[in-house]
C-alpha cells in the first residue's frame, strides 16, 4: 500500500496559477465540527417540512445525502423544497467556534495567483466562515451550490461550470479537499490534488486508505496532509 506524500514538493506546484479550496473541514479543521450544527439544522428542517419525528427525518436526510449527493437535492426532487429557504435555515449556525487563523491567512496570501473557495454550501456560509477565520480577503471568488444549480461536487458538470466561469486552466490549478471523492474529477482534469485529513494523520489516513483500497483506490490523491498551513508554507 502506497500512501500519498504529506509534505509538499514545491516543484510539483511551480506551474500552479489557480488555487481552489473546499471550505468545510478544509479551511478550518475537522475537529471544530461546524458541520454538526448544519447537520442538526437540516434534520430539523426535514422534520418540519415533512412533519416527521426527528429520528425518521434523520434517516431520510441521510438517505437523500447518500442517494443524491446532498439532502437538499433529494428534498427538491421528491418534495419540491425551496432551496433558498433550506440553505438559509441550514446555515443559521454559530460561527464563534472559528477563530482568526493568521498563519493560514498569510500562507494563502503568499500563494502566487488566484484563490477560490469551491463549496457545496452557500456564499453566505463561506463568507461568514472565512470572515471568522480572518482569511476572506485573500480569496478572489466563491463558487457555491447556488452557482452550481444545486448540483453538488463531485458531479463533473459542476466542476466544468466552475472552471469555465472562472476561466481556470486545470493543467495549472490545484485543489484542496477533505472528501476523497471530490478529488476524482480534478485529478482527471490534470489538477494537483491535496486531501486534507483530520489530525493524527497517520492513524486516520491508514484507516481511510485501507477502506479506499478495496473500493475506489487513491490514485486521484497526490498529497494528504492534516496541516494545511504547513503544507502551503512548504510550497513557497
Ligand atoms: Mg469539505
Amino acid at each position: 500500500m502506497t500512501l500519498p506524500a504529506s509534505h509538499a514538493d514545491p516543484r510539483d506546484f511551480a506551474h500552479v496559477r489557480d488555487w481552489v479550496f473546499d471550505l468545510d473541514n478544509t479551511l478550518y479543521p475537522h475537529h471544530i465540527n461546524l458541520f454538526d450544527q448544519i447537520d442538526r439544522n437540516m434534520t430539523a428542517y426535514v422534520a418540519t417540512l415533512l412533519q416527521m419525528e426527528p429520528e425518521e427525518a434523520r434517516l431520510l436526510q441521510k438517505r437523500y445525502y447518500h442517494d443524491h449527493g446532498t439532502t437538499l437535492a433529494g428534498l427538491m426532487l421528491h418534495h419540491g423544497a425551496d432551496p433558498n429557504d433550506f440553505l438559509e435555515k441550514a446555515h443559521a449556525i454559530d460561527y464563534s467556534l472559528l477563530l482568526p487563523d493568521e498563519a493560514l491567512g498569510a500562507a494563502i496570501k503568499a500563494l502566487p495567483g488566484r484563490k477560490f473557495i469551491f463549496t457545496n454550501g452557500t456564499v453566505a456560509h463561506a463568507e461568514a466562515a472565512a470572515r471568522a477565520l480572518g482569511i476572506l480577503d485573500h480569496f478572489d471568488e466563491i463558487f457555491d451550490i447556488v452557482a452550481a444549480d444545486y448540483v453538488p461536487k463531485p458531479a463533473s458538470a459542476t466542476y466544468d461550470k466552475f472552471h469555465s466561469l472562472n476561466r481556470i486552466d486545470t493543467a495549472h490549478a490545484a485543489m484542496f479537499e477533505d472528501l476523497p471523492r471530490n478529488l476524482v474529477v480534478p485529478k482527471a482534469l490534470g489538477m494537483k490534488t491535496v486531501l486534507i485529513v483530520p489530525r493524527n494523520l497517520e492513524e486516520v489516513v491508514l484507516e481511510q486508505w485501507e477502506r479506499l483500497e478495496s473500493t475506489e483506490g487513491h490514485a486521484h490523491v497526490d498529497y494528504a496532509t492534516d496541516d494545511l498551513t504547513a503544507f502551503l508554507r512548504g510550497l513557497i
